[in-house]
C-alpha cells in the first residue's frame, strides 16, 4: 500500500475520528484507518475503508432507518426468499441483498413499507396480492 499523494510506501494504522454526512444526517464514529508516514494523509486500505463505511451505514440504519438484522428477521418471520421479499416491498433483489449484508441503506420508500410490516404484520397479505 502506498500514499497517492507523495508516493511514500511507509504507512501506519491509527484510530480516526469520522464525521460522515449520510442523507443529510451527521454520523460520528471512530475506526482504524491507514495513514502515510510521510505526509499523514489517508491511504486507501480496502479492508479498513470497507469496515469504516459499514460502520457508518450500520450507525445510520440503527438511528434513522432499519438495521439489517431487523430486515432479515422480518423476512424470515414470513419465511420469504430474498427474491419474493424484494418484490413485495418493491425494491430489486440486488438492493435487498446489499442491505442485508450491511453495505447499503434502503431507499426511504421501501423503509416505509418495511416499518409498516413490522408494526402491522397483517398488511403483508394485501401486499402479496
Ligand atoms: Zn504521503
Amino acid at each position: 500500500m502506498k500514499c497517492d499523494i507523495c508516493g511514500c510506501k511507509e504507512t501506519y494504522v491509527k484510530e480516526h475520528k469520522h464525521d460522515f454526512i449520510i442523507k443529510g444526517k451527521k454520523i460520528n464514529f471512530t475506526s482504524n484507518r491507514r495513514f502515510c508516514k510521510n505526509c499523514n494523509n489517508l491511504v486507501y486500505d480496502s479492508k479498513l475503508d470497507n469496515d469504516a463505511s459499514k460502520k457508518a451505514i450500520n450507525l445510520y440504519n440503527k438511528k434513522y432507518a432499519i438495521t439489517k438484522e431487523e430486515i432479515i428477521e422480518l423476512r424470515k418471520k414470513y419465511n420469504l426468499s430474498q427474491e419474493l421479499f424484494s418484490k413485495i416491498i418493491g425494491c430489486t433483489k440486488k438492493e435487498l441483498v446489499s442491505c442485508e449484508k450491511g453495505n447499503s441503506i434502503l431507499n426511504d420508500n421501501y423503509l416505509i413499507i418495511i416499518r409498516n410490516l413490522i408494526n402491522k404484520p397483517e398488511t403483508i397479505y394485501t401486499l402479496i396480492k
